[in-house]
């Protein structure tokens, strides 16, 4: 994985770690997070971020800044998809009586509920 700039703040580092080890889990490649414009507030910047997952380009664009960009990402990666551990279906909700398996980043990383 490239490293990344030193004047990340730590919020911005987690949230792209966590969408670098998430694509490494799902199999999604070529992840690339970035921004359209420069010398603008981050809602103006057009913050992206993109993958491919199974032969399809994903891509969330953000109007918010980057780790908008890298939990929308990882939100279109994980929603709908099954959990390789407990087999069920993933949820981003915090439904109390989902049968689902949910899955939250926490920190660096995004953590499913069956652990
Ligand atoms: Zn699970």
């Amino acid at each position: 994985m490239p490293g990344l700039p030193p004047d990340v703040s730590k919020a911005v580092q987690d949230a792209a770690l966590a969408i670098a080890d998430l694509c490494h889990r799902t199999g999604a490649t070529q992840l690339e997070v970035g921004y359209l414009h420069d010398d603008v507030p981050n809602s103006k910047a057009g913050w992206y971020a993109h993958a491919q997952f199974r032969g399809v380009r994903v891509i969330y664009e953000s109007s918010v800044g980057p780790i908008d960009a890298c939990d929308g990402l990882a939100r279109h990666l994980l929603e709908g998809g099954g959990c390789t551990h407990c087999d069920r279906r993933i949820t981003l909700l915090s439904s109390g009586r989902s049968r689902r398996c949910r899955y939250r980043r926490i920190g660096s990383r995004w953590e499913r509920s069956c652990d």
